[in-house]
């Protein structure tokens, strides 16, 4: 299993600005709003109040509940508490998941650029991952012709975000229910769609693939607060699927950590209550951050960026470089790119090899229009240098 590559290059990042380095990271993908006070207070209740022992493995069943009622209310989702997974961070509902269903040689099916995560997780679980690549023309999103054409008769989970992290793409009904068509013909089949970035969408209502009737059971709706809720460090996210998977995950994180911090969840209680209209004026903060990067990439002469609809990365086609050189360093791939891009601009950005795309870089767009600014101008410079 390789190393996260977001986590690598943030840790790298964070080494660089303590030897006195003034590096922009753009690596990783956390907002950098600060945790509502309203939450906050949630948790110092929760301590005072004593809850600090361990909890239920899936969670607290008062927890479950406003997760229930979150789904119908946003997503329109019936899922029960029995069939909801509360785990340390949405990263370890997907690894749960994924160790539950995959055994070795199983194939699971990955659209290509994907969550740099998925496929070490499907690596741990000794499956075999089949990566389906859809390119910048595609808006980064595939067919159900394309999935059909992946599936055999090895095939036993897909796993796949919208909004997308890296590319922000989001699918429509149409476009589920298009991949939806094909699932109901697999009905053995597993789809985990990751919707974390469900909040930060800038055209359109957010659409979960559960919503079809002729597959909702064959779903593993995942979904958490890191993001929208800003509480990346906090470490809570949550599945809803047919209750034999839960039990399955539940007895998985039973083994692994138990559960996620009491204190945590019952701060998770205030965030899932509260409407998610509080949350405008950071996607609206996002939107106007997403406009400045866009405007600033579509000036520099050679990148080649689609327009993300949701999460906040930006994904740009940075291939035109491949073979210019500076200084006598030659760009050969996208790593190189990275790094010329660290040592020469001082901005750290993430290769896209790790999402499954070489072409591409992802920036992370979640700081201040100054920092990015700054950044923007620190990339155009040190690509006009190439030659
Ligand atoms: N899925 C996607 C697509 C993500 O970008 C992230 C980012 N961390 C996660 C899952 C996991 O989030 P967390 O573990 O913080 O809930
Ligand atoms: N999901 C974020 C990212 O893609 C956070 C880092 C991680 O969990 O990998 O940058």
């Amino acid at each position: 299993m390789e190393e996260s590559a977001t986590i690598a290059m943030s840790r790298k990042s964070r080494e660089l600005i303590a030897e006195g380095k003034d590096i922009i990271s753009l690596s990783l993908g956390e907002p950098d709003f600060n945790t509502p006070d309203f939450i906050k207070a949630a948790a110092i209740k929760a301590m005072e109040d004593n809850y600090t022992f361990y909890t239920p493995v899936p969670g607290y069943l008062d927890l479950r509940q406003s997760i229930s009622k979150k789904f119908k209310r946003d997503n329109n989702l019936d899922y029960s508490p029995d069939q909801i997974v509360v785990s340390t961070g949405a990263k370890q509902s997907i690894a749960n998941a994924v160790l539950s269903l995959v055994n070795e040689g199983d194939e699971v099916i990955i659209p290509a650029p994907y969550w740099v995560s998925y496929l070490e997780i499907v690596k741990v679980a000794e499956g075999h991952p089949v990566v389906i690549p859809a390119g910048i023309e595609n808006d980064f999103k595939i067919t159900g012709t394309e999935l059909e054409a992946a599936i055999t008769d090895k095939t036993k989970l897909i796993i796949f975000s919208t909004p997308c992290n890296p590319t922000g793409s989001v699918y429509s009904k149409a476009e589920l229910a298009d991949l939806a068509s094909v699932l109901e013909r697999h009905p053995n089949i597993v789809i985990i769609a990751d919707e974390i970035y469900e909040h930060i969408n800038f055209t359109s209502k957010h659409e979960s693939l559960a919503q079809f009737p002729s597959i909702k059971n064959q779903v593993v709706t995942v979904n958490g607060v890191s993001k929208a809720w800003a509480m990346t460090g906090w470490r809570l996210g949550y599945l809803g699927a047919s209750k034999e998977i839960a039990d399955a995950c539940s007895k998985m994180q039973g083994q692994f950590t138990s559960a996620t911090s009491s204190i945590t969840q019952k701060a998770a209680i205030a965030a899932l209550e509260a409407d998610p209209v509080v949350l405008k004026d950071m996607i609206a903060a996002f939107a106007s951050r997403r406009k400045l990067v866009l405007d600033a990439l579509n000036e520099m002469e050679g990148v080649k960026a689609n327009v993300p609809e949701g999460a906040f990365y930006v994904f740009p086609d940075i291939s035109y470089f491949f073979g210019k050189s500076y200084n006598g360093r030659t760009i050969n791939n996208c790593n190189d790119l990275s790094l010329y891009l660290l040592d020469e601009a001082l901005v750290a950005l993430v290769l896209g090899d790790a999402f499954g795309d070489p072409n591409c870089i992802r920036i992370s767009y979640a700081t201040s229009e100054t920092i990015l600014t700054e950044a923007m101008r620190r990339i155009r410079e040190a690509l006009e240098k190439l030659t």
